[in-house]
């Protein structure tokens, strides 16, 4: 199954080139009270919301999905897990541009461990990334996003493949400088997710994945995920050795070398192997 969350808090069911509005889907959802669980009540809940989606979707209405807005598949992971330099020649390149290192000694996964990004700083691909920090260079980073489906906490790396639920799209934006990466990777706008999650009953193997990014139709970055330097299941496994892992967490797990600069006007098309290709504009306002 492809899902998507589109135009005003619309959920999707994506087929082809269009998106049946199954929103309705999520009425099954429970009412909540204060204290709120933690973790995405839409990915907690996501069989029985599954079952009514395939259930509304004969008759749900259809439309293009090149006429929709879509935002961020997942509404509200309760953290954004992200993977620093996991493909070697990104490391190579790090170590050696001043413009990405800002003259810090580049470290290795080994040594970082992984990093969070804001919930605050996601959004979907017909959103629009704001770079308006125009004395400052802003980068794209292309990413395997890992969406988790189920809780647990200290995931065997046997193990880590059943609490995925899907994967999908991430753009890691990021501005360089000396700030710690919680900072520079957690402006707002600066995790793309999208443009739909592919559960793992559709894409069950997501370790050898061709992916690029273009910006403005110029290939920047073009790799695939048998290139991890620490695989999925290792991320899980890492990840969940320090933090509980909720359904609708979400792990990009690194990006490969070609890191370049985006600037307002630009637009990025990203692509990943078995998900699917979208567009994300860079703004310069608000
Ligand atoms: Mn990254």
């Amino acid at each position: 199954m492809r899902f998507c969350r589109f135009d005003d808090d619309r959920l999707g069911l994506v087929e082809g080139d269009a998106v049946r509005d199954v929103t309705a889907a999520t009425d099954i959802l429970p009412a909540l009270r204060w204290p709120f669980p933690r973790g995405d009540q839409f990915m907690t809940h996501f069989e029985d919301v599954r079952r009514e989606m395939e259930r509304l979707a004969p008759s749900a209405p259809s439309k293009p999905i090149a006429e929709v807005k879509l935002l961020s598949p997942i509404a509200n992971p309760g953290k954004i897990v992200a993977a620093p330099v996991n493909y070697q020649l990104h490391l190579d390149e790090s170590r050696v541009d001043t413009e990405i290192n800002f003259g810090s000694h580049v470290r290795t996964i080994e040594e970082y461990g992984v990093f969070l990004k804001a919930p605050s700083s996601l959004i979907g691909p017909g959103e629009g990334v704001v770079a308006d920090w125009a004395d400052r260079r802003i980068d794209h980073e292309i990413e395997l996003a890992v969406v988790i489906g189920k809780q647990g906490f200290r995931i065997s790396e046997a193990d880590a493949l059943s609490y995925v639920a899907g994967y999908t799209i991430g753009l890691d934006m990021t501005i360089r400088g000396t700030e710690d990466r919680s900072f520079r990777k957690s402006l707002d706008t600066f995790s793309v997710l999208g443009p739909w999650v592919v559960t793992t009953d559709e894409l069950p193997d997501a370790s050898a994945l061709d992916f690029e990014i273009k910006v403005n139709g110029v290939t920047k970055q073009k790799s695939n995920t048998s290139l991890l330097i620490f695989d999925i299941p290792r991320l899980i496994s890492y990840a969940s050795k320090a933090y509980t892992l909720y359904p609708g967490d979400v792990i990009m797990t690194g990006t490969p070398e070609g890191v370049a600069p985006v600037v307002p006007g630009d637009v990025m098309h990203a692509w990943i192997d078995k998900i699917g290709e979208t567009e994300v504009a860079v703004r310069g306002t608000w």
